[in-house]
């Protein structure tokens, strides 16, 4: 919804900062909805790919290539997974967790959580909560049901060996920047292994950017299934599935998932992140803003949640209007999704601009 920001044109990017066409300067604490975590135009990952364009961009999906073992290679110093599916987008990595889970467990049912956001193609909407990005969609996929967050009772009672699978955001981002609770997640994962279904955890968010390659490894919890998208390609598209079972050649597919653009994409992006410890380093980077109508701040690392008494509109233009891009959650959050490349020191200015903005804001008010 853009009703209370004026449109930007956005014409250039460098680093933390991006241009409007009339030559102003912006902090983007947006980057692309969590996508540009090496900022943008980042000189080493532009070489590279650009490399890349005059090597090879296309293979198909029968054929092995470099790039995709250099992707391997780079990812396996993260996490251990035994497979990766790739595909395009967080929605299609979330569908293609939906499938696995039933093809591997020969069930129906997928449980998810009350204000999940999973995508927006049909099985990844199913799993969505909200219902206005739905109601005129029906009828969705059925076998889809949604218990409250952090409600450990209902999970209880609703994980059954009826049950393919469990989906859940570890920090639920669109919904607000909401963090699971340990107890839940740790229900979550002990119900599930009990009944025999798989428990996913939708980080195409979350990843990367809370201190931890995965914000599930906060809890110290294995999950069967991992998604993740949004940032680990630096802005070309490009999403993972990863689990520890195989699936039967021909059972799923993508023309373009897996090309070796998108995996070089990919391998640069991590051997970056992991070369100058951008993940670790993002933890110390969160930023608590203290002022007046700021109900909390929700988060991890460079994931945050600005909770205000009141609708953030004004103060989100504002911002703009002062220099700095932030995005939000409904009506009431400021969300901020940095590119890791921030330094503490310009979290500290967000954090002032922030506060400047909102103690200006309500005193005017008072
Ligand atoms: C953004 C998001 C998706 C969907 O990703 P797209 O690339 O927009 O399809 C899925 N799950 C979560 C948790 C997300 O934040």
């Amino acid at each position: 919804m853009s009703l209370y920001r004026k449109r930007l044109k956005i014409v250039r990017g460098e680093g933390v900062y991006v241009w409007d066409s009339e030559g102003k300067r912006y902090m983007d604490l947006i980057a692309g909805i969590g996508v540009a975590v090496l900022g943008h135009n980042h000189p080493e990952w532009a070489e590279e790919l650009s490399s890349q364009l005059k090597k090879l961009t296309v293979a198909g999906p029968m054929f092995n290539h470099e790039e995709k073992e250099e992707m391997l290679e780079e990812l396996s110093k993260f996490v251990n997974f035994e497979y990766v599916y790739m595909g395009n987008s967080g929605t299609e990595a979330v569908e293609a967790a939906l499938k696995f889970a039933r093809l591997y467990t020969g069930r129906k049912e997928i449980i998810a959580m009350v204000n999940a956001f999973h995508g927006r193609t049909m099985g990844a909407l199913s799993a969505t909560w909200k219902p206005k990005y739905k109601k005129d969609f029906e009828p969705l996929v059925p076998g889809f049901r949604h218990i409250p967050f952090n409600d450990v009772e209902a999970a209880k009672e609703a994980i059954t060996r009826e049950t393919a699978a469990v989906i859940v955001e570890p920090i639920q981002g669109e919904s607000g920047v909401i963090p699971a609770k340990e107890e839940f997640l740790k229900t979550l994962r002990d119900l599930t292994e009990d009944v025999g279904a798989l428990l996913i955890v939708d980080e195409v968010q979350t990843g990367l950017r809370t201190g931890k390659f995965l914000a599930i490894e906060h809890y110290k919890i294995e999950p069967d299934i991992v998604t993740l998208g949004k940032g680990i390609g630096n802005g070309v598209p490009v999403s993972l599935t990863l689990t520890n079972f195989d699936v039967e050649r021909g059972k799923h597919g993508s023309t373009f998932g897996g090309n070796p653009l998108a995996c070089k994409a990919v391998a640069v992006t991590l051997r970056i992140l992991r070369r100058e410890k951008l993940i670790e380093r993002a933890e110390k980077k969160f930023i608590k803003i203290e002022a007046s109508d700021v109900v909390m701040t929700r988060g991890k690392g460079l994931m945050i949640g600005v909770v205000l008494r009141k609708p953030v509109g004004r103060y989100v233009e504002e911002l703009q209007r002062r220099g700095y891009l932030v995005h939000t959650s409904g009506q009431r959050v400021i969300r901020m999704l940095p590119p890791l490349i921030i330094s503490e020191e310009q979290m500290r200015e967000v954090k002032s601009a922030i506060e400047g903005v909102i103690n200006d804001i309500s005193g005017r008010e008072s």
